[in-house]
This record gives C-alpha cells, structure tokens and sequence, in this order.
C-alpha cells in the first residue's frame, strides 16, 4: 500500500464526526434575527447570502482531535507524507459534513452558499453565538480565547433555505480571485 492509500486508511480510524444543526424561522426585517435560536446578525454580507431565504440552519461539527494529534505527531517523527494526508482528509472530512447539512433541502427549496463566521464581512465573533444556540460543548466543540474553533478540524455556519430558489453555486465556482494555484478543477481520470 502507498503513502497516500495508508495515510487514508489510517484517518478513517481516526475521525469521530460529530454535528448538530437547528433550523428555524429567519426574520430579514432590520437586522438578520433566528428568534427561536435567540440570535441576531449584522453582518451586510451575510444579508446578500441569505437574500430571500425564508428559513436557515445553524450548524456546527467536528470531527475530532485524534486525526490532527495523529497529524501533528506524525510531522515531528519526520512523516512528511502521512502528516499531510492525514491533515488533508480531517479536512475533507470536515467538508463532508457541511456538505451533508447542504443535501437536506426540503422539496421546493433550494440552499444558499454554506457560510460562516470569519468568511468576508460576518464578524468572527458571532461564533459564540451560534456554539451556543447548538450547546457545541456537548460535542466536545468550543472557543478559543483567538475566537478558534478546537478541535481544529471543525466548523460552523449557516444555511439559507430559499422557497422556489435553485442550489447557489459556492467556492471555487463563485470566487473571482484570478490565477489562484488552488482553485478545484473537475478532474477526469482515466
Ligand atoms: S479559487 Fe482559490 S481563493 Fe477562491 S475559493 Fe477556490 S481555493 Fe479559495
């Protein structure tokens, strides 16, 4: 078995995802407000996410600390390869997650792009908020003091459920950052 294939396996051992999500009503009227989740949002950016989003969800997973301890111990023994694996599928494991919350539309509704705090004009404070509406510590998930999420490889957000609206198209395929080395390309394999 390659570097890469054993890295792989060895992550899939090590990752314990874990997610909580609430949807509920958001009120668009001033400020973006989830009454039922008691909580309220300024951001001008966010506004234009949710643009005619009658409902959101409010998420919040991880999957773990033991892939990114095993990451780290596996940098100072020198294990180049296998601690970048392993870094690479905590990630994409992390993604998985966001991605499973995206696939629940319910029939007739289409989602906005995932976002969350610390992406471009929403406040990485409003963090707190949103682990605390989910009560993220029972999934061992919370704050640093630098307003990080611990474990490292977790994340939160919210998405928008719009009445008629199609899927919104998001990341790569949305983002106008010219020449960037690390845009995904849709790759076809022989
Ligand atoms: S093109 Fe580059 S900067 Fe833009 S979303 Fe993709 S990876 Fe990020």
């Amino acid at each position: 078995m390659g570097a890469v294939a054993a890295g792989c396996a060895e992550a899939r051992g090590l990752l314990q995802p874990l997610l909580l999500q609430a949807t509920a009503r958001l009120d668009c009227a001033a400020d973006l407000r989830v009454p039922d989740l008691g909580l309220t949002w300024t951001s001008p950016a966010l506004r234009r996410v949710l643009a005619g989003a009658e409902r959101v969800t409010v998420f919040a997973g991880t999957v773990g600390g033991a892939i990114s301890d095993a990451a780290r111990a596996a940098f100072s023994a020198g294990e180049y390869t296998r601690a970048v694996v392993l870094d690479a599928c905590g990630s994409a494991a992390v993604r998985a997650l966001s991605e499973q919350v995206r696939s629940q539309a319910e029939p007739g509704y289409g989602a906005t792009a995932p976002y969350s705090p610390g992406y471009e004009g929403w406040d990485i404070a409003d963090t707190a908020g949103i682990l605390r509406a989910l009560q993220a510590r029972r999934i061992g998930l919370f704050l640093s003091e630098a307003h990080y999420l611990v474990p490292e490889k977790s994340f939160c957000g919210v998405i928008g459920w719009v009445r008629g609206g199609a899927e919104a198209a998001y990341g790569c395929a949305v983002c106008r950052l010219a020449g960037c080395r690390y845009r995904r390309r849709e790759v076809v394999l022989a």
